[in-house]
């Protein structure tokens, strides 16, 4: 048996939405399981949508997700004259013909047939037009395939099942613009028989393509690929999940502090199911992946269920393999940090509390900056008289610390409010004020110990300030 082949193949119309991002996987998923090869295609056709940007930032989203490629990246634009070479292949064999029809033409036609309560479709008018007829003309053209007009075809899909499609249906595909390109279901079969691509999984947006491709397939007498088409993600409302929603492309979670493995992990249980399973690493999924498991109804995009296995995975993860997506985000606030212990520190502070590295950054963060602006609550807490009291009591004691440890730390806010008669919290709070510029923040003794001796009684003292 031949090695399996898959292939994903986006267009650079937008960022990788994480749509493409769970059809990417589903691909990458069947590769890793067989052995097979992960092909990249770009499908950059669309001159007018398509930029440089986009191709980077996919790419840029595949790697950051571990969804490496043994092939490509491809373009199609570079494909061309591959395109004419099959084009011109389908017209040698009679299977292609010229069609003059104008869009002015067509369009009136097609208004005709929508008055007459008819289907619209292409009529046939340059169908049976012969070689000597094209030799007089002068008029541009378009390539139009040469469609059977009886029978059925047959899409055999993995996850939809079969579905039958009446070949008196489809129109006689054009397959070659007027403009001298080539169409976008023309150029993916072309690509899809010359990469030998063994299985295509894509969106079943593109399930009405397929039936058409299909016949392209014979045409050229090709053997068909498995075809497995994933139903949509929605948002709640049952609409397709788009900006509205929120955030859809893997960069933006990337940037809200997700893992790389805790989006795929949603996303590859989103539409597929192996028992009731939840959390599965990428390992397991590419053990127990297939595609007639992947459900047949769309799946609604659930953000809560997300940001929960997030917080699995950082919680599960090692401190230094969080450091480096720690220290993107940090620069995404413009704020320098070095992968060194008192990194390692902050996260192991603050792993438990964060569901996002976004949440851990605000946690930790003030531990990286020189100075920490102070909340409104912070404030509060720091104006009130008796804090100058507890800290003009709490800063010679720690001052006088030889070792600054955790134990040591706690030694001392224990000597002082027992001298102070006050209970921890009054004067954990305003401690943890001054140190973080908020009331919410990792324990005190850790904030202590990241800023180090210096920095925590700097930020105590300012608070003796008037
Ligand atoms: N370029 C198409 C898209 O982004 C994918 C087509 C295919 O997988 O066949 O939707």
């Amino acid at each position: 048996m031949t090695k399996p082949r898959l292939r994903f193949a986006p267009s650079p119309t937008g960022h990788l939405h994480i749509g493409g991002a769970r059809t990417a996987l589903y691909n990458w998923l069947i590769a890793q399981k067989t052995g097979g090869t992960f092909v990249l295609r770009v499908e950059d056709t669309d001159r007018e949508r398509s930029t440089q940007e986009y191709v980077d930032s996919i790419m840029q989203a595949m790697t950051w997700l571990g969804l490496s490629w043994q092939e490509g990246p491809f373009f199609q634009t570079q494909r061309f004259d591959l395109y004419r070479e099959h084009m011109q292949k389908l017209l040698a064999e009679k299977k292609a013909y010229r069609c003059y029809c104008t869009a002015e033409e067509l369009e009136a036609k097609r208004a005709q047939a929508t008055q007459e309560h008819r289907k619209p479709k292409y009529e046939g008018t340059c169908r049976n037009l012969t070689e000597a007829d094209w030799a007089k003309e002068t008029r541009p053209f378009c390539i139009r395939f040469k469609a059977p007009q009886e029978g059925s075809t047959l899409v055999k899909d993995e996850i939809k099942g079969n579905i039958e499609f009446q070949n008196k249906e489809m129109d006689d595909l054009i397959i070659w613009r007027t403009d001298d390109s080539p169409t976008y279901n023309f150029t993916v079969v072309v690509d899809d028989v010359t990469m030998n691509i063994t299985h295509v999984i894509r969106g079943d947006d593109h399930l009405n393509n397929t039936p058409r491709q299909i016949l392209l397939y014979e045409a050229f007498d090709y053997p068909l690929p498995i075809f497995a088409h994933v139903p949509m993600i929605l948002g709640a409302d049952k609409a397709r999940l788009s900006k509205r929603h929120g955030a859809t492309s893997v960069i933006a979670y990337r940037d809200m502090g997700y893992l790389p493995e805790a989006l795929l992990n949603y996303l590859a249980r989103l539409g597929w199911s192996y028992g009731d399973k939840e959390v599965m690493r990428l390992k397991e999924m590419v053990n127990y992946f297939e595609t007639s498991a992947v459900g047949k109804s769309p799946s609604i995009f659930n953000p809560e269920k997300l940001l929960w296995l997030n917080g699995i995975y950082i919680r599960e993860s090692k401190p230094e393999d969080l450091a480096e997506e720690l220290i993107r985000l940090f620069k995404l606030r413009e704020i320098e940090v070095e992968n060194n212990a008192t990194l390692i520190a902050a996260i192991k502070a603050s792993q438990e509390k964060s569901k996002t590295l976004a949440e851990m950054a605000d946690l930790v963060e003030f531990a990286f900056l020189d100075h920490v602006p102070w909340s409104e609550a912070g404030k509060k807490m720091l104006e009130n008289e008796k804090v100058k009291d507890y800290f003009g009591r709490l800063i010679p004691k720690l001052e006088a610390l030889n070792t600054f440890d955790r134990d040591s730390l706690h030694q001392v806010v224990e000597t002082c409010i027992a001298e102070l008669g006050i209970k921890l919290k009054e004067l954990a709070q305003p401690i943890r004020a001054a140190l973080t510029g908020t009331t919410i923040s990792i324990g005190i003794y850790e904030a202590m110990l990241l800023l180090g001796k210096e920095k925590s009684l700097e930020r105590l003292k300012n608070c003796l300030k008037d």
